[in-house]
């Protein structure tokens, strides 16, 4: 059996288990890493099967820390759940949620955009501010570790200064409200909120590990059953392999997977 069709057989068991979802990570998940943050792209096999899996399952949602209307736009479907900025807002049909208390963030988020874009007026560097959060990038930088020093040097003392939290990814460091949410808070909401008996996740980043965490915690605890599956990349966090309860390899995995969890289900 090839690798995919185990996991697919797996995760397709799994969601058996009703009411059930899949939910994932949208960067080098669904969409393959690209130069510039604004240039990301859902893989239209990956859209479709989603599409047929929004029909399947009792709900599909992406989890990003992106902004909901960024990703929405990107992914295109309206059958969705959408969980932006690391589960500080939320769209599901129609109706956009964003949490009050992030809002008295936002003031302190532009300016601190405005002076980044000022003090890093190269293209290896991208500042973009995603309204309750913002995210600097590095991945053009022609040398990424010496430019991620800096811009730590800089960032690390705007953090503290304006009481944000910062945290890290792939070639991108984020400054978010100190508000106590991650993947994994945003998951376990969605799992009450819709009574999930079982999750399918989807993640490559170290963001997604706190998810994959949560998964796990409510698995040994007896109140979902879960799946996590890792999506290996040469700057996937290390602890991905061990974390994780199944990994692909790349995208294109991804889809291949997604297509034929999308065929088991239909039986
Ligand atoms: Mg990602």
């Amino acid at each position: 059996m090839s690798a995919i069709e185990d996991v697919a057989r797996r995760a397709s068991a799994i969601l058996s288990t009703r009411p059930s979802g899949l939910c994932s990570d949208f960067d080098g998940t669904l969409s393959r890493i690209v130069p510039s943050a604004d240039q990301a792209q859902i893989e239209p096999s990956i859209r479709d099967a989603l599409a047929l899996l929004a029909r399947q399952l009792d709900v599909v949602a992406i989890i990003t820390g992106r902004s909901v209307d960024d990703v929405r736009r990107r992914v295109g479907l309206d059958d969705l759940v959408y969980i932006g900025n690391h589960g500080l807002e939320r769209w599901e049909g129609g109706v956009h949620e964003v949490d009050p208390e992030s809002l008295a963030y936002v003031p302190r988020l532009q300016a601190i955009t405005g002076e980044l874009a000022n003090r890093f007026s190269s293209p290896a560097v991208e500042v973009e501010l995603k309204t309750l959060s913002l995210s600097v990038h590095y991945r053009r930088a022609a040398d990424p570790q010496e430019v991620e020093c800096q811009l730590l040097a800089a960032l690390e003392p705007l953090a503290r200064q304006h009481g944000l939290r910062l945290t890290r990814g792939r070639m991108v460091i984020e400054l978010r409200p100190p508000i106590d949410r991650d993947k994994g808070s945003a998951l376990a909401d969605l799992i009450e909120r819709r009574g999930l008996k079982a999750v399918v996740f989807l993640g490559d980043d170290r963001t997604d590990l706190d998810a994959m965490r949560r998964l796990a915690t409510l698995r040994a605890r007896g109140l979902a059953q879960g799946l996590s599956i890792g999506v290996r990349s040469e700057e996937a966090p290390p602890e991905l392999p061990e974390i994780a309860d199944a990994l692909v390899d790349g995208v294109d995995r991804v889809a291949a997977f997604l297509q034929r969890l999308s065929r088991l289900l239909e039986g």
